[in-house]
């Protein structure tokens, strides 16, 4: 099921040293807005650089894929200390593979992290790489996203309830 992610979880912050163990997890394509920010923040949201850090420590390679513009990726992704590729068009899988290739890992050493369906995990199921679908940290406000939040609470039982979908 290509729209099926492999794991669903609350935010990154779940992804600990046994998890990767269990899993066989030694890097990470990462999403930005809404799995490592705010959409439009400039900030990491509170505890990221610090998870971030963690996985580093263990030994973790990192990359950031965004559909986000360069000009919005690159700062944050520079405050973090990641590589990047921005316009990545996921769920196009040029992106996913480039970051692959840049951190000289097997794809079933990889996980594609983010907080959308139609992007993120698209994306890596295309690839043929595993995915962890988060919740977004704050919900999006415009109607696009509100339609897509609605389609996926709807064909996914995604429970968006707490998160004052309107
Ligand atoms: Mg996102």
């Amino acid at each position: 099921m290509l729209f099926k992610p492999t794991f669903w979880l609350k935010n990154v912050f779940s992804i600990d040293e046994e998890f990767l163990k269990k899993n066989g997890v030694k890097a990470f394509v990462l999403d930005m807005d809404n799995t490592l920010s705010m959409h439009g923040d400039p900030k990491a949201e509170d505890g990221v650089m610090e998870w971030l850090d963690k996985m580093r420590g263990l030994g973790v390679k990192m990359r950031v894929v965004s559909n986000n513009t360069t000009k919005r990726v690159k700062p944050l992704a520079d405050m973090l200390g990641l590589e990047f590729t921005s316009n990545g068009a996921k769920p196009l899988t040029f992106g996913v593979n480039r970051a692959i290739k840049a951190m000289d890992v097997k794809k079933s050493e990889a996980l594609v992290i983010g907080d959308q369906i139609f992007t993120d995990v698209l994306a890596g199921n295309f690839a043929g790489v595993r995915t962890v679908l988060v919740e977004p940290f704050h919900l999006e406000n415009k109607w696009t996203f509100r339609l897509k939040r609605k389609i996926e609470s709807l064909v996914f039982h995604r429970d968006y309830s707490d998160l004052e979908l309107k």
